[in-house]
């Protein structure tokens, strides 16, 4: 038996053999002088997968939200955040820092923010106000235990944007997840989206990478950003060459990930201390929050541990992610060691 089963994050997934051959064999040039054709095909692909018109390769998927909202935004400028995200509360502050720009952060409903409270939210520049510009939206949502935001959400806040004119930038790191899921294509989540940021390195299994996607023009002056960012790679084909087998042969088994999280969430959600509900596990991720009479978070963490189960503390809860690299047995694992610490 492996030592220990991962369920920290869908990040720790290792590549495959196939995308260890490819990054060996693959065509690769100076991606900063324009010549790495690895890269421009992983970037065609990105931008026809998700029905835009052009795709930049980032080293992650902060770097992917910190351009994306740097090329939507300008000092002095507002932007609407749910208050449980990615971008606002785990991305090192690059709002601020990077772009200059107030979050606004706002409610939501298991990550689906109101397109109405977005609406009363939205503020005119004033001699003392900042201006609205941008809403950041995320799916699945992470720190709601990778929830599915509904599309009638996108569709009702781009009506907000368009009569507000303000654009609106996806933090879909998991925008796959969502669409196994929900089986929404996810041209049709990005088609409400001026851009979106996806990752490659989380469960379609790259070891390194996200994309963003948009117009041209935009994608045109977002390269000129990473570059600025230190985000400019050279031969970089060779990690594209990894990511080109992620979107053409890892997104299908998603679906598996998602099996594993529900089953896993089924056979814990009634143990002493564990709030839990599993039809709310949609996707890959499960967090439950937990409050025992003897055991502290802390304490379970290091208990499962010492079980060769690596989970996540988060806000009060635990967090446990399925990904490719932990499989039924896995799971079985998980199950029997939750049920010798809590059960009894
Ligand atoms: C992981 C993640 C990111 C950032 O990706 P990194 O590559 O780790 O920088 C952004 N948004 C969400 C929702 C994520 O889960």
């Amino acid at each position: 038996m492996k030592a220990f089963s991962d369920f920290r994050s869908d990040t720790v997934t290792k590549p495959t053999e196939e995308m260890r051959r490819a990054l060996a064999e693959a065509e690769v040039g100076d991606d900063v002088l324009g010549d790495d054709p690895t890269v421009q095909k992983l970037e065609a692909l990105a931008a026809s997968v998700m029905g835009k018109e052009a795709g930049l390769f980032v080293p992650s998927g902060t770097m992917g939200n910190s351009i994306g909202v740097k090329m939507w935004t300008q000092e002095l400028q507002e932007v609407i955040v749910e208050e449980k995200c990615h971008i606002y509360n785990m991305e090192s502050t690059h709002l601020t820092f990077i772009s200059r720009v107030t979050p606004r952060p706002l409610p939501s409903k298991r990550g689906a923010l109101d397109p109405d409270l977005v609406k009363s939210n939205i503020r005119v520049a004033s001699v003392q106000t900042p201006k609205t510009s941008l809403i950041c939206l995320e799916n699945t949502h992470n720190n709601w235990g990778g929830a599915v935001i509904p599309l009638e959400t996108f569709k009702g806040i781009r009506k907000v944007a368009d009569d507000y004119g303000l654009k609106i930038h996806l933090d879909g790191a998991r925008i796959f997840n969502a669409s196994i899921a929900s089986g929404v294509p996810v041209k049709e989540y990005a088609k409400y989206c001026d851009s979106v940021m996806f990752c490659l390195s989380k469960g379609l299994s790259s070891p390194v990478g996200s994309m963003l996607v948009s117009d041209r023009t935009t994608i045109d002056y977002a390269r000129r950003l990473r570059k600025a960012l230190g985000g400019g790679m050279r031969q970089a084909g060779v990690l594209a060459a990894c990511g080109l087998i992620s979107l053409t042969r890892m997104v299908d088994r998603l679906k598996e990930d998602h099996a594993r999280a529900r089953k896993l969430a089924e056979a814990i959600h009634d143990l002493p201390g564990i709030t839990l509900n599993p039809a709310e596990v949609e996707t890959n991720i499960i967090v439950f929050y937990f409050n025992h009479p003897k055991i502290t978070i802390p304490e379970l963490l290091a208990r499962l541990r010492e079980k060769g189960i690596l989970g996540l503390g988060v806000f009060g809860g635990v967090r446990l992610v399925t990904h490719k690299d932990v499989d039924d047995e896995d799971v079985e694992r998980a199950i029997k060691a939750f049920r010798e610490i809590l059960a009894g």
